[in-house]
């Protein structure tokens, strides 16, 4: 159980740009299967930035959420805190019948609460649960000195990860999904994006043992960190605005990607940025046979393909999309990685900023100037 009654909280408290408010709240009440946690640290995602933007693609399950701002919501979904009070129905964890939690514990969260019942839940793929409900969205977030979720959502970190490791696993997860769901071992591999979920599969695809990582990224501040990474190869897109420019730029990345990964192409292509011309440039720079991860949401959720005969039939290239993580593969995959010494100092580096959560406005501007890596608010005061 908690003292504190009311807490202070990051909410979106008006259907506009700008409208995210430190707020004292209620402390959340538990519910049977629910657990309380006390958060240490919350890491800030794109789609906060979206939230912050009041962009079309967050406004649905805000107004939602808010029952249209009749009630603020809590923002945030990726974080790690610890265990205060467990709900008196809590069984197993992480879909592991000899987990069990414990006051103290040291925990972060899938995001993605699941029915647990749909077609696709009892069939292994929770990640595409017709009912899921993100957090941060469809219920009160992660931006808070508490947080109240189901317990199949929890995940139990070792005691002695670093807090600001562990509250970037969720988005790490998506980045792990993403790059490992093809086998990297010895593969050449083409990153294009490197937002902070870009940078994370970058390092994966080095950990995982890719024999080349190549990526093409259009900010010089990121293909900077991308080299202290261990990034192989950066290909530095140009401005492009006229259609015949963006197919001159298109064609020349094409050619730049296929000779830094020699023989036809590179074996993998992970699509993290959702521009269409990164898209087309995946799709074609992918030797024959090769594989697309597209995991990259583009802005107005439309694509077209120039030649989808050539490129992808007979070209017989796979594409994969990817969503979420693999309800607990992933994590498991995660916690693999953020163990070992040399990841730790890899995601450091793509950490660029840990402020205070007051200061969360600034860290939030800072992203989207694209003078920032990934965000961590400290949550502990
Ligand atoms: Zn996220
Ligand atoms: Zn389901």
């Amino acid at each position: 159980m908690t003292a504190a009654t009311m807490m202070p909280s990051i909410q979106i408290v008006a259907p506009k740009a700008g409208a995210l408010e430190v707020r004292q709240v209620p402390v959340p009440r538990i519910k049977p299967d629910e657990v309380l946690i006390r958060v240490r640290a919350a890491s800030v995602c794109g789609s906060d930035l979206h939230i912050f933007q009041w962009d079309e693609s967050v406004r649905p399950k805000l107004l939602r959420a808010s029952d249209n701002f009749a009630r603020p919501v809590t923002t945030g979904h990726e974080f790690c805190g610890h265990v205060v009070e467990i709900g008196k129905d809590v069984r197993e964890i992480m879909d592991d019948p000899k987990a069990r939690l414990a006051v103290g514990d040291f925990v972060s969260a899938e995001s993605h609460a699941v029915c647990g019942k749909c077609y696709q839940c009892l069939h292994g793929e929770k990640h595409v649960c017709v009912n899921d409900k993100i957090i941060g969205f469809d219920r009160d977030g992660a931006f808070a000195h508490y947080i109240a979720l189901p317990a199949s959502c929890i995940w139990k970190n070792d005691a002695d990860l670093p807090w600001e490791i562990a509250s970037i696993q969720e988005p790490l997860g998506n980045a792990m999904h993403a790059a490992a769901h093809f086998p990297l071992k010895d593969q050449r591999v083409v990153i294009f994006g490197l937002g902070p979920i870009g940078m994370f599969a970058a390092i994966i695809a080095l950990m995982h043992g890719a024999k080349k990582v190549i990526a093409v990224e259009v900010s010089e501040y990121r293909a900077q960190i991308a080299r202290e990474i261990g990034v192989h190869e950066i290909i530095l897109g140009r401005p492009a605005k006229t259609p015949e420019e963006r197919a001159a730029e298109r064609a020349r990345v094409q050619k730049a990607v296929k000779d830094a990964a020699g023989m036809d192409g590179p074996d993998v292509a992970l699509e993290m940025s959702g521009h269409p011309d990164a898209i087309t440039n995946s799709v074609k720079a992918v030797r024959r046979g090769g594989k697309v991860v597209a995991f990259g949401l583009t802005k107005d959720a439309a694509y077209t393909f120039d030649n989808y005969s050539g490129d992808v039939i007979f070209n017989g290239i796979t594409i994969q999309g990817i969503i979420g993580r693999r309800l607990y593969q992933t994590w498991y995959q995660v916690r693999d990685l953020v163990r070992l010494p040399e990841a730790r100092a890899k995601l450091r580096k793509v950490i660029t900023e840990v402020l205070p959560y007051g200061e969360f406005r600034g860290g939030m501007e800072k992203m989207l100037a694209g003078k920032a890596g990934k965000v961590v608010l400290d949550f502990a005061k």
